[in-house]
């Protein structure tokens, strides 16, 4: 196996089973390496640190897959996807996330299962090389019945990955994929729905939510496909006004509410910036509202600038709720800590004029766990909060 050695002290964070090798502490490389090959990782005095898989794209130039030095090949994907799906708890008919990349030692794999499919994102030039494995181990596992790829994120331009998407293991399924939480049913489009085509991070805050919305007038920001908004409807809101700027998005979450039997709530394809201004302009309150926007910094670089946006909306918000009212805010950015976010909050309650108390620290569902030596994983963080009189 090609040799990867390290500049002197630049093996510590692996010491401590941190899982990239950013190209700055890389010394060189023995041996020939093509995209996603596997490679020995060694200190500078020789001392071997793990097998990781090469992105020669990549700031990240190296994802470790093992602390141990073994043959990474379909067997070693196999473990690791059946471990994975093991640990996950989730009825035949529910959404579920099966592997979550680095919390899973499977850097760069995602793959949710919605009833009996799986739709699986491949981010990283390792994953990349081994899907022919990887969906083989998918296919394999009980119940599923057919694996659809859907690698067009971002993120593979910087491994220097083309999009790729379609179905990998199995037949086509006969209509939309669908999926229950806390009771609903939801239709999941894994061909054209952002993500894999459905925020299962979010089932236990929209399962919360659920039980803050009776007899209460809801707001909810960035609905994409409904699912704050039906589990406001569930929980016995007295009204519900939901907002996405994606036609798409609304029609999903409109056909969803249908497929649950429940009507009343207002769809406004518009764009929240404008929207919260133009309800604060004519005097709109409401009780409860949720702010859950896309990734605004997708890394530190993008803090500042995220910031002020998280901060915009936050401010109107905080102006737009009753005393006694709840904020339900979000930030999915993973350049913006959980401590960042809190500050950013608190500016925009101080500037709104609002004592607003915490009552609820929020992450993504356990299915979505982090590791303990990459804090990296933790993107998702929220806050409930209560405005006082
Ligand atoms: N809360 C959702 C997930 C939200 S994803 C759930 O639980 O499933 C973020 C959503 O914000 C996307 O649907 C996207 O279309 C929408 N969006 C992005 N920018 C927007 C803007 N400026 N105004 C309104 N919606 C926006």
């Amino acid at each position: 196996m090609p040799v990867l050695i390290l500049k002197p002290g630049r093996e510590k964070s692996l010491k401590r089973h941190h899982p990239w090798i950013f190209s700055g502490a890389i010394a060189k490389v023995e041996g020939q390496l093509k995209l996603g090959d596997s490679v020995a990782l060694q200190s500078a005095d020789g001392v071997f640190l793990g097998v990781a898989a090469y992105s020669p794209d990549s700031q990240i130039r190296a994802r470790v897959w093992d602390w141990t030095p073994r043959d990474i090949d379909a067997a070693f994907f196999a473990e690791r996807i059946r471990h994975a799906a093991a640990l996950r708890q989730a009825a035949a008919d529910e959404g579920v996330r099966l592997i979550h990349g680095e919390s899973d030692g499977l850097p760069g794999v995602v793959a949710d299962r919605y009833a009996d499919s799986v739709v699986l994102q491949l981010l990283s030039a390792g994953a990349e090389r081994w899907r022919g494995a990887i969906a083989d181990a998918l296919a394999a596992l009980p119940g599923i019945a057919r694996v659809i790829e859907r690698s067009d994120a971002d993120v593979r331009e910087l491994e220097g990955l083309p999009s790729q998407s379609g179905l990998l293991r199995g037949e086509a399924a006969a209509g939309p994929l669908t999926v229950r939480e806390h009771g609903l049913e939801f239709a999941v489009d894994a061909e054209q729905g952002h993500k894999t085509g459905f925020y299962l991070d979010q089932r236990d805050n929209r399962g919360l939510l659920r039980g803050l919305a009776k007899g209460k007038a809801v707001l909810d920001c960035f609905c994409y496909s409904g699912g704050f908004a039906l589990n406001a409807l569930a929980g016995g809101a007295t009204s519900v006004t939901a907002i996405d700027s994606s036609g798409p998005a609304l029609a999903a979450a409109q056909a969803n509410a249908a497929r649950n039997r429940l009507s009343g709530a207002e769809w406004l394809e518009a764009d929240v910036f404008q929207s919260l201004r133009k309800f604060r302009d004519a005097g709109r309150k409401f009780d409860l509202i949720v702010l859950d926007p896309p990734k605004f910094a997708p890394t530190a670089a993008h803090a500042e600038k995220a910031a002020r946006a998280y901060k915009d909306i936050n401010l109107l918000a905080f102006k737009l709720l009753n005393t006694g009212g709840r904020l339900m805010t979000y930030s999915c950015s993973g350049g913006v800590s959980p401590d960042l976010f809190q500050k950013i909050i608190a500016g925009a309650a101080l500037d709104a004029g609002v004592d607003a108390r915490i009552e609820h620290w929020l992450h993504a569902s356990a299915d979505h766990p982090v590791v303990m030596n990459f804090p990296e994983g933790e993107y998702l963080k929220g806050l409930v909060l209560q405005v006082q009189a």
